[in-house]
């Protein structure tokens, strides 16, 4: 049975590491989910048929229950609330595996005799090897990283979703402070181990639980005190990040348990968390340390008069529908370069309705995807697969950049940041080395956006005034359904 059951869980490893690849493309990713879905499936099956600890019956209501609450809170939570989600389910498997390696410890504290109460767990625990130094050791990092992932995700949940302000949050004192519940924990957790390891025979039982217990509080402490200073604009940044740390929980905690599963698991999570998280500061041209120290960014609203957020010393040119659907269909090449706004306006389908017009009639349509344009890596592909855009017309930055100067229009829509020539020409703007898509390079440009206000990072954008720009003001979704009603009747 042991023997099965490992390969069963090498066979889920083997399913994770080639849905994970899968994942590269967008039009391969769908069937990379599903390869990994079924990998969790067989590792699950494979960890209800150890039955150590819990009856199968339990184990499955277990299941049930988060299943089912997995399943409503992905099918209610809107695309552009994504980053969200993923931060409370970040959140919780930190706390799983805090819960798990506080329950492990649990199991030795109450083996000792006087344990009654817990008299079922304690007969299972009879037969356990004391708990050494080095397991202790490794139930210190699941409490500590485990509790830090919690509480940090749910800051980070509550600055997503304008719940918590998404300004840097700091007050005098505060990096003394954090320096100190840092001590407090390593030194609880040092309690923790010495407790483990004072002796062999007779532990310390005090120093186990007080020393567990006081872990357990700093780190959540800990947690809140490393989101709070960073700004808004950062935090998906920040979920990549408490993603990976969450996955090293998840693999300690295997090493706790013995369960090659988890660690296997745990450690992809890790490592494509931070993977991700270097990604995405790349894109950005920031440093890590700069995002977590950086306090960059805040509040980002919506709504509001059309010319909010001008520049009273600049005009920028408003157009008609009328006069870019003309534009539109007289082009050759037009690019389209979606942005948050799109995602907010839920404008993607009535983007590939206009799309499929002009080609209809001999242009040339390509899609421009930035790195990190809208809230989360990938959130423009996901949308544009959700509208059915052959991702064949999906062109990456690096390689599209050099198109734009052969490009009649480029058509704008939602998107800001990342196409602000600031991150080129102008050395004292925060976005300066940004990569951008350069479509001020190209014939004509036309932006749709309900206001001249600044996008996340909270920087006016030049392009806006730029003579070859048009500002087509409205919702997205309101002015890609007249675009396209426009050019049905030219
Ligand atoms: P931005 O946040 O720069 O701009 C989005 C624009 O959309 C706003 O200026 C807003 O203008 C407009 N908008 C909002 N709602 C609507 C609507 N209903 N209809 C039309 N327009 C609308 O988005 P970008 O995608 O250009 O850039 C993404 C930003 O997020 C970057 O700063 C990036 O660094 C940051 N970021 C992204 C991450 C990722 O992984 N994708 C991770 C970390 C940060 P208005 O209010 O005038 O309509």
């Amino acid at each position: 049975m042991q023997n099965a059951i490992l390969l069963a869980y090498l066979a889920a490893a083997v399913l994770f590491i080639l849905g994970m690849k899968r994942l590269q493309s967008p039009a391969t990713a769908r069937a990379g989910n599903r390869q990994a879905a079924l990998g969790m499936l067989i590792a699950v099956v494979a960890t209800l048929l150890i039955q150590e600890l819990l009856s199968p019956v339990e184990m499955i209501a277990g299941c049930a229950v988060g299943a089912t609450v997995g399943l409503l809170l992905a099918r209610r939570v809107a695309m552009t609330s994504m980053p969200e989600l993923v931060a409370v389910f970040n959140g919780f498997g930190g706390l799983a595996s805090a819960l798990v390696a506080g329950a492990e410890i649990a199991r030795y504290l109450v083996a000792e005799p006087g344990g009654g109460a817990f008299a079922r767990v304690a007969q299972t625990s009879a037969t356990l090897a004391p708990l050494d130094a080095p397991a202790a050791v490794i139930g210190a990092l699941c409490i500590l990283i485990g509790a830090i992932t919690f509480s940090g995700s749910f800051v980070a949940f509550g600055k997503l979703g304008g719940r918590l302000s998404g300004n840097p949050v700091s007050f005098p004192g505060m990096r003394v402070l954090t320096a100190l519940i840092l001590v407090g924990a390593l030194a609880a957790g040092g309690y923790l181990i010495y407790g483990a390891g004072a002796s062999f025979a007779a532990m310390d039982m005090e120093a186990i639980l007080w020393g567990t217990l006081a872990l357990g509080g700093f780190a959540l402490a800990l947690g809140v005190l490393l989101v709070i200073p960073i700004g808004g604009a950062d935090m998906p940044v920040v979920v990549a990040l408490l993603n990976a740390y969450s996955g090293l929980a998840a693999a300690a905690t295997g090493f706790m348990l013995d369960n090659t599963a988890l660690i296997v698991s745990g450690a992809l999570v890790g490592a494509s968390g931070l993977i991700l998280t270097s990604i995405m500061c790349e894109a950005m041209n920031r440093s890590l340390l700069n995002v977590l120290l950086g306090g960059f960014g805040g509040d980002s609203d919506g709504g509001g008069p059309a010319v909010e957020g001008a520049r009273e010393d600049l005009t920028a040119q408003e157009t008609s529908v009328e006069d870019v659907a003309i534009q539109l269909t007289y082009a050759e090449q037009v690019v389209i370069v979606p942005g948050y706004g799109m995602a907010v306006a839920q404008a993607q389908h009535q983007v590939r309705e206009l799309a499929d017009m002009l080609q209809a009639r001999g242009v040339t349509v390509k899609y421009a995807i930035h790195p990190v344009a809208g809230r989360m890596p990938g959130h423009m592909n996901v949308l544009l697969a959700e509208a059915d855009v052959p991702y064949d017309q999906l062109y990456e930055m690096d390689d599209i950049n050099s198109e734009f100067a052969m490009t009649d229009v480029s058509l704008v829509i939602g998107a800001n940041d990342v196409v602000n020539p600031a991150a080129r020409t102008d050395k004292a703007s925060p976005v300066y080395g940004m990569p951008i898509l350069d479509v001020d390079r190209s014939g004509a440009v036309v932006v749709l956006k309900r206001s001249l206000r600044p996008g996340y990072s909270g920087i006016e954008n030049m392009l806006f005034y730029h003579d070859n720009t048009r500002m087509l003001f409205g919702d997205a979704k309101d002015s890609l359904t007249n675009l396209a009603a426009a050019v049905k009747n030219l």
